[in-house]
């Protein structure tokens, strides 16, 4: 055996890249938290190729001295530690001093900044822990910091990564939680040139929310705001009783507002739901907390991306509580206005649906099943669906049995908690709604071209719309061509179009963009409404459906995110529990 050494610094940055930044996305979080530490308003991200040609983050935050610019790039190097005491207290996103410097190791690197006080920026570049060259250039008060070529003078590292769309994906994801965990600062988000997306200030979170995950989702969302002994706050945004996907992608954890994975915090959630969701299916939560920063250990992870609490039952009881407590108030709230708003006697008939411990909740008087009374005549709409998912009548487990078909409209189902009445169009809707939706944020939308393209007219006004958004509609997977000043024609639809809808669906969908209830510049939320347009002119289930493709229907259903409502909100199916059968007979 040789003797020690001292690694030489390049190494050692070397060796701490290894755990800092594994991968682009790591990058980007190091450099946004840098950001948010260096208390900016806005955030600009932009990346190329998954980040691993090209990852810039550019911040208004008060950027760095002459000095503070050389210092950064040294390893330990922080401004936000001066001693072993304060590790005991962190406040900040980072506090190791290691992350610029590791990322300028494994890559070509360079930062401009510049503060206040400064007349000139300062532009600092290194490449792969080379330096290269500090001198004085332009720029506003703030930080850029541009990652080029990740790995490239480590090719062993570059193996490891995946492709761009993995890695890409995953950045994306990331920059949303960031954003959504900071809704005072403004995020933008751009991959090659392309706007993901443009969220400004947010007074609110929901708002956030909203921008970034859609009006869908956070239409099923409630608020939560609690504060609890020793410091601990719960707040964020949870789902409506009964709301529910069937992954759970859905369960977004923070601590101390960092993305965390935490099984305390997601089997917590889970145990708080569970009577209220059907069973195998997963709640869906925005969930921040706040706790002492002495009481946990963010350092578990080299990327912190989880935390380990000192009083995990703490904790966990602390969450269950909080959020039950919360599910309780909107249950009752909701038996409250149905009360109120549904005063027909056969209809408040409530059944007791255990909660988790401590709490005990007498479930919403179920709906619309006395004869003669259709879903179409409840007044609302929406509660109609909190209210018979959250009785724990609603448990689909399939395989249902077909009974047979009302109306030609419904479908009977057998199934081992009672009978379900299946409402088909509205299932059909709510599938294709999800399936377009999908489609669309995954930009893959399968076009079909019309044998004979039709002539569409326009008046002036749409006709200017049309052509002003035409790349969207392109996207959509439209082929529109232009012929004169208000002609045109519509040359391939999407795949999920009937082609005797299109030339409505493109009238609606004018409509809505005038009214700016489509804004495609904003990617995720331009497609909802074009989602749900486009569920009600797809292909119709004709009557003569066969019995397999029902029960077909049935299981996609299951599969849908929100499976218990058509995207106009219209319930899609309801159970009668085997006990409520027998309690109408008196047994
Ligand atoms: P750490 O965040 O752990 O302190 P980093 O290597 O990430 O370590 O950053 C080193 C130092 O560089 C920080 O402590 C901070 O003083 C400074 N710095 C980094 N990024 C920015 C930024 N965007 N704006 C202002 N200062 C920054
Ligand atoms: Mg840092």
């Amino acid at each position: 055996m040789s003797a020690i050494g001292i690694l030489s610094e390049h190494i050692a940055n070397q060796i701490a890249a290894g755990e800092v930044v594994e991968r682009p996305v790591a990058v980007v979080k190091e450099l946004v938290e840098n950001s948010l530490d260096a208390g900016a308003t806005q955030i600009e991200i932009a990346f190329r190729n998954g980040g691993k040609s090209y990852i810039r983050v550019e911040d208004n935050g008060c950027g760095m001295s002459l000095e503070d610019a050389r210092l950064a790039l040294e390893r330990h190097a922080t401004s936000k530690i001066l001693e072993a005491e304060d590790l005991q207290h962190i406040t900040t996103f980072g506090f190791r001093g290691e992350a610029l410097p590791s990322i300028a190791s494994v890559a070509r690197f360079t930062l401009r900044t510049r503060t206040i006080e400064q007349e000139a920026g300062t532009e600092r570049v290194v490449n792969g822990g080379k330096f290269i060259h500090q001198r004085a250039c332009g720029m506003p008060v703030g930080t850029v910091i541009e990652v080029t070529d990740l790995f490239y003078s480590v090719p062993a590292r570059r193996e490891f990564l995946k492709t761009d769309n993995t890695e890409s994906a995953h950045i994306i994801y990331l920059s949303r939680l960031l954003a959504i965990a900071h809704p005072q600062t403004a995020f933008r988000l751009w991959e090659d040139d392309r706007l993901l997306f443009n969220s400004p200030i947010c007074s609110r979170l929901r708002e956030r929310v909203e921008e970034i995950w859609g009006q869908t989702l956070t239409a099923e969302l409630i608020e939560l705001e609690a504060v609890g002994e020793a410091g601990l706050r719960l707040y964020g945004l949870i789902g409506k009783p009964g709301f529910s996907r069937s992954t759970r992608q859905g369960l977004i954890t923070f601590v101390n507002r960092r993305p965390v994975e935490s099984r305390t915090l997601s089997y917590a959630l889970i145990e708080a739901y569970h009577t209220l969701i059907p069973k195998g299916r997963h709640p869906v939560a925005f969930l921040f907390l706040e706790i002492d920063p002495e009481a946990i250990d963010v350092n578990v992870h080299p990327a912190k991306r989880e935390v380990r609490f000192q009083e995990e039952s703490l904790v966990r009881q602390y969450v269950i509580e909080t959020v039950i407590q919360k599910l309780q108030d909107q249950l009752a709230r909701t038996r409250e206005r149905t009360a109120v708003s549904r005063t027909p006697r056969s209809l408040a008939s409530p059944t007791d649906t255990a909660l988790p411990k401590p709490a005990k909740v007498p479930s919403p008087p179920s709906t619309s099943l006395s004869p003669g009374i259709r879903y179409s005549e409840i007044p609302d709409r929406s509660l109609a669906v909190a209210d018979q998912s959250s009785s724990d009548t609603v448990k689909p487990s399939l395989p249902w049995r077909l009974i047979g078909r009302l109306y030609g409209r419904y479908a009977l189902f057998e199934t081992e908690a009672g009978l379900v009445c299946f409402h088909l169009r509205a299932a059909h809707e709510r599938i294709w709604f999800e399936r377009i939706q999908r489609s669309f944020l995954q930009a893959r939308v399968a076009s079909q071209t019309l044998l004979l393209p039709l002539p569409l007219e326009l008046e002036p006004l749409g006709s200017a719309v049309l052509q002003k958004h035409l790349p969207f509609f392109t996207q959509s997977g439209f082929g529109i061509g232009i012929f004169g000043r208000h002609f045109f024609r519509i040359e391939a639809i999407p795949s999920w179009l009937a082609p005797e809808k299109s030339e409505s669906f493109l009238r609606d969908a004018i409509q809505l963009l005038r009214e700016q209830r489509i804004r495609p510049e904003q990617y995720a939320l331009a497609y909802e409404p074009i989602a749900r347009l486009a569920a009600t002119r797809s292909l119709r289930i004709d009557d003569l459906i066969s019995d397999s493709a029902i029960v077909d229907l049935a299981k996609q259903l299951m599969g849908c995110d929100y499976p218990l409502s058509c995207p106009r909100g219209h319930p899609t199916y309801f159970e009668l529990s085997r006990s409520d059968l027998d309690k109408r007979f008196g047994r």
